[in-house]
């Protein structure tokens, strides 16, 4: 079996007296994609920010590359590899495409590599490509998806999390992201993507995790759950 890149034991973490995650655990093993489905409020953005060391844990543990992540900085983590494009993109709207590539890359400083990173970029974005001088502000919700997607991967992520890539966009624009997921699961980047769209998500996945009220109520082969009738009567509308 590959090896396990992040390993989730337990995890509790509140706001407050507000308990929103309530012993999780999960994993992520080199080069899967892992969905994590759940209605609104379910705790999925909590438990990626706990990930990410941007919310304390209250307890349980977190491995990430099999050392805990406790007392990490979220900034000891981006350097190693554990990336995360956050829901609402958060790209720099007075910067240019190029620019924000840039950024992703603050990590590093072999030049040549990230010209030819950006490059693989704009291969899988040919939107950025073109408009590459442009101010991400300017740019369309989906634009700003696929920036926020590609300055990601200029990190050089060993673990890329998506926190609902899909939300607020066009069917289209829904298409293109999930077809890049695709590609970027195809590339050998393991990812953890956390989605409402839970069909969609369930398709493109290795395997998937449901979680409710902060606590996961099922996992496991992600078409065995997409064909699961308790899934289908609670997340896919049937
Ligand atoms: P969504 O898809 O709506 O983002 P989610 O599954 O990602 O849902 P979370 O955002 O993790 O859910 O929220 C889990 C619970 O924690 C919810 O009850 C939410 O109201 C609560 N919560 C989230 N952020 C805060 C906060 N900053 N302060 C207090 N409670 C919060």
């Amino acid at each position: 079996m590959s090896e396990t890149i992040l390993k989730i034991s337990g995890l509790r973490v509140a706001y407050g007296g507000i308990q929103a995650v309530k012993g999780a655990s999960l994993e992520v093993r080199q080069g899967e994609l892992v969905s994590l489905i759940g209605a609104n409020g379910a705790g999925k953005t909590t438990t990626l920010k706990a990930i990410t060391a941007t919310l304390p844990v209250a307890d349980g543990s977190i491995e990430y590359l099999g050392q805990p992540t406790r007392g990490k900085g979220a900034w000891d983590l981006v350097r190693q590899g554990l990336v995360m494009v956050p829901e609402g993109r958060g790209t720099f709207t007075r910067m240019t495409i190029t620019e924000n590539l840039l950024m992703g890359a603050f990590t590093r400083n072999d030049k040549k590599e990230i010209e030819e990173d950006i490059e693989k970029v704009f291969a899988l974005f040919p939107r950025l490509k073109e408009r590459r001088n442009q101010l991400a502000g300017t740019m369309s919700g989906g634009e700003q998806q696929m920036l926020a997607m590609g300055r990601a991967l200029m990190a050089r992520p060993k673990l890329l999390l998506l926190d609902e890539p899909s939300m607020g966009l066009s069917p289209i624009m829904v298409d293109k992201i999930f077809e890049v997921v695709s590609d970027i699961h195809q590339q050998g980047v393991t990812m953890l993507l956390v989605e409402q769209n839970a069909s969609r998500a369930l398709q493109l996945a290795d395997r998937g995790y449901v979680m409710d009220s902060g606590e996961i109520t099922m996992s496991g082969d992600a078409k065995a759950l997409l064909n699961d009738p308790k899934v289908r009567a609670a997340y896919l509308g049937e």
